[in-house]
């Protein structure tokens, strides 16, 4: 069961008529109604039925979906989960199904975490350290291991259920084994700091295996609304709100950079960067900059972020991006002692014009009047959706280095 999707079973608008907010249409699936979170006279708040999404023209951090606006409203996600729970028929015992599930996952976490410390599998946390990494960081993200086919599945007294329908362990023909069997295990946390799903590496001397895999989504685990290392970004900085919030690639890279002293930084795990992603990172910090891998993968996933951020960037909200070049990331970065020209990198990142600009110019046709109408269309299917005072800024720069190259 997906609780999220029980919450996105009727149009937005809908819901919010049934609550009382009186809303009058805009176009086909938008409609607009005064915004509760300010005082509002003249309606400033939209909503879009088609993307289940609001947003208040005024309040900047006043907009996400319908778990967003409750979230707003009863002033915690807690209080939120409860009350679209109640409001949709997501039973009692399914809302007390997810908080046994919670605990489950904490109870793996603990056992694969001790399993790490343990003196008796030296091996994991030596090659770890090896890397580059501190006992500290380690801990801060409990970091663990799974030594064994049956070291989970063969501890477990009750609720063997729950593991298994967040796939921790795998039922087959009566017996049940580790999903995470012999692999470095990454707990993934809600911002809250409760563990959600697990990433898996594979052990460095382990051969014809996948290097990573990751929690399937489940009841607990939504992974287009989670990222790896909010949490611990929050620990480690004592604040909620961070000055620019930097998207990595992997687990590692995220311990790497913690390592290093780049404690602000996030991974989109399993997945690629995706507008709810965004939306959440949003929620604390004004800046996003990608650091993605220099590889071909890197850039594809760099062009796939740049193309969720754009419905949801602002002239406040703003991305940018930094290549490390090819066959580097973070990871190999603490690895090599390179520590000092990373940060030189980060100083200059890559900004939004530039990623227009690359891609207008290469739209040619035939003549200059055919190349500019290519070009103004292109510009138009690009920036539709987007803020437009931002794309009033955005115009100019575009314009002048477009002249530049032709
Ligand atoms: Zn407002």
């Amino acid at each position: 069961m997906d609780v999220f999707s029980e919450f996105k079973r009727i149009p937005l608008s809908e819901y919010l008529t049934g609550q009382g907010f009186n809303l009058s249409r805009v176009k086909a699936h938008s409609y607009k109604m005064c915004c509760p979170f300010h005082d509002d006279k003249n309606p400033s708040l939209v909503v879009d039925d088609q993307k289940g999404t609001f947003r208040c023209f005024v309040c900047p951090d006043v907009k996400g979906d319908i778990f967003d606006f409750e979230t707003l409203r009863c002033g915690s996600s807690k209080e939120a989960m409860k009350t679209l729970c109640d409001h949709f028929g997501v039973s009692r015992t399914e809302h007390n199904e997810l908080s046994s599930m919670h605990k489950s996952a904490f109870y793996a976490k603990e056992v694969y975490r001790r399993a790490l410390m343990n003196p008796k599998y030296p091996a994991i946390k030596d090659y770890l350290m090896g890397r580059g990494l501190s006992e500290r960081t380690l801990e801060l993200f409990d970091v663990g291991f799974c030594p064994t086919r049956n070291y989970l599945a063969g501890s477990i007294k009750h609720n063997r259920e729950d593991f298994i329908a967040q796939q921790l362990i795998v039922e087959k023909n009566d017996s049940c084994y580790d999903f995470f069997a012999h692999r470095i295990t990454f707990p993934i946390k809600d911002a809250t700091g409760q563990v959600v799903g697990f990433g898996g590496r594979a052990k460095p001397d382990a051969t014809d295996t996948a290097k990573y895999i990751n929690s399937a989504a489940g009841p607990l685990y939504d992974k287009s609304r989670t990222v790896y290392g909010l949490h611990e970004a929050k620990v480690a900085t004592g604040s909620r709100e961070f000055e620019c919030l930097y998207v990595v690639e992997g687990y590692m890279d995220v311990l790497a950079c913690h390592e290093m002293g780049l404690p602000n930084v996030v991974a989109c795990c399993g997945t690629s960067v995706s507008e709810e992603h965004l939306r959440l990172l949003f929620q604390y910090t004004n800046r996003v900059v990608f650091l993605l891998d220099g590889d071909q993968a890197g850039f594809k996933g760099l062009k796939k972020a740049l193309e969720a951020a754009l419905p949801v960037v602002s002239l406040t909200k703003m991305v940018s991006w930094v290549s490390l070049g090819s066959d580097m990331d973070a990871g190999l970065v603490l690895e090599k002692g390179k520590g000092a020209w990373f940060k030189s990198k980060l100083d200059l990142p890559h900004t939004l014009d530039e990623y227009f600009r690359g891609e207008l110019a290469v739209v040619y046709g035939t003549n200059l009047l055919e190349t500019a109408c290519l070009r103004e269309q292109r510009w138009l299917d690009m920036t539709r959706g987007m803020d437009a005072d931002l794309v009033r800024v955005l115009r100019p720069f575009i314009e002048s280095a477009l002249h530049e190259g032709t």
